[in-house]
């Protein structure tokens, strides 16, 4: 058995670059260090299926095809269609990105992650306020306030409170006694469990809370007992606290971007870091969720100036959320053919959209069965990145990693696939 040593887990934001992978001939057999969820991306999971072969519904029938032939037909349905949608971007890498900015370019097409549905509204709010950011490293090595704010990183980022929370840093040297954690969430998480400061703030509320936080610590007293169910000495407490450190971090996730306010909840959390900024040393780092959702929106921001909801339909690229997202190209019934590139929104997006999708052609780039591909015309496979295929990938706060490639494959990576569907679309266009 060979141990391949600082592999990087390609699942969430965290991007833990520590793990060891066991391999015996040509096969993971086991992991070490990483959690639950990045065990079970690296070995594969008994009984799932995993495409070898593209495949292409004909008369209702999955039908294996060649791999030329699945590349002809994704250009031909791209090539043809007035407005194509390619959507998912956040489980591959930036080289395959950028060569899914150039195809959109060539379809005159709309780009869009999985940011659209998850840290769009940061994104939204980043632009109007600005965004005062610092690395993970510089949280483990100075931080002695940690707040989470809508966010269960025990389940959703495993790792991210010992790498970074728990960890000793350079001067943080008793780790977790070291530093104060302050968890904001309705509910009584796995992680507020761990808290010494737990608001369990009524769900839809955040904003009402953060206001009555930004008035404390501008020195102004609030008018009543209690803001959004939190009794008033335990928000002046967490407040204090929040003043008094020496440097503090706030991550946010899900219940702030996902709860009623979305970008507003996000808006004024970020000048409420400013606010304590005139107090203390104080960031915010978004709990970003895919592995590499924020080397998507690096790579299409230096390629074409937006983020994401990039579209290309006109000769300058174009960038309007909530009208060029990929939900609301489906749900207004806009987008005439779909591709869907590591992601699976046929089971995370809303009933309205999945029943667009199933209406126009769908191809899928996507190594698995899920829901999405149950509804795709073409279905793809490629190497996994981070397993099969290496690649570039940004960390949530946007260090960049190195992909490794861990074992072998005969499927072509992500980027490769693209850039044959690139070729293809530019011959159709020439007439060749
Ligand atoms: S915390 Fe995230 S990046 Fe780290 S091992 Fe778990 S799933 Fe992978």
């Amino acid at each position: 058995m060979k141990l391949v040593k600082n592999v990087v887990c390609p699942f969430c934001g965290t991007l833990c670059d520590d793990i060891i992978v066991k391999v015996e001939g040509n096969e993971i057999v086991g992991t070490m260090n990483a959690c639950r969820i990045g065990h079970n991306k690296f070995v594969h999971t008994e009984g799932a299926t995993r495409y070898k072969k593209p495949l292409m519904k004909k008369n209702g029938k999955w039908v294996e095809i060649s791999y030329e032939e699945a590349i002809e037909k994704t250009a031909e349905i791209l090539a043809e269609s007035k407005r194509p949608l390619l959507y998912g971007w956040s489980c591959t890498s930036c080289e395959a990105h950028s060569v899914g900015l150039e195809l959109a370019e060539e379809c005159g097409a709309v780009i869009d992650n999985t940011a659209s549905v998850c840290h769009g509204p940061s994104i939204l709010a980043v632009q109007d306020v600005g965004y005062p950011i610092c690395t993970l490293g510089e949280v483990k090595n100075r931080a002695d306030v940690v707040v989470y704010w809508g966010c269960n990183p025990m389940h959703a980022h495993p790792r991210h409170l010992s790498r970074h929370v728990f960890s000793r840093g350079f001067f943080r040297d008793r780790g977790r006694v070291d530093r104060t954690l302050i968890v904001v969430d309705p509910r009584k998480t796995d992680t507020a469990k761990l808290a010494d400061i737990h608001l369990q703030v009524e769900y839809n509320r955040d904003y009402e809370l953060i206001d009555a936080m930004r008035t404390m610590i501008q020195g102004h007293d609030i008018l009543y007992d209690e803001v959004a169910g939190v009794p008033k000495d335990l928000i002046e407490e967490a407040v204090e606290t929040m003043k008094n450190a020496q440097f503090g971090i706030l991550f946010f996730g899900m219940g702030l971007t996902h709860s009623r306010g979305k970008h507003r909840n996000i808006d004024t959390a970020i000048m409420m870091v400013e606010d304590l900024n005139d107090y203390a040393k104080f960031n915010l780092i978004p709990m970003r969720g895919h592995y590499n959702v924020t080397g998507f929106n690096q790579v299409a921001a230096w390629e074409s100036g937006y983020p994401y909801c990039v579209d290309f339909s006109t000769d300058v690229p174009r960038y309007n959320p909530g009208e060029t997202g990929a939900n609301d190209l489906l749900q207004n019934k806009e987008a005439d053919a779909m591709m869907v590139v590591a992601s699976d929104p046929g089971a995370h997006f809303p009933q309205k959209a999945i029943e667009r999708m199933a209406e126009i052609p769908l191809i899928a780039i996507e190594p698995h069965r899920t829901p999405t591909t149950e509804l795709a015309d073409i279905i793809i496979p490629p190497a996994i990145v981070g397993l099969e295929a290496e690649g570039s990938a940004y960390r949530m706060e946007g260090v960049p990693l190195r992909m490794k490639k861990v074992v072998d494959t005969d499927l072509p990576s992500d980027e490769e696939i693209l850039k044959d569907i690139l070729k293809k679309v530019r011959e159709i266009k020439s007439g060749k």
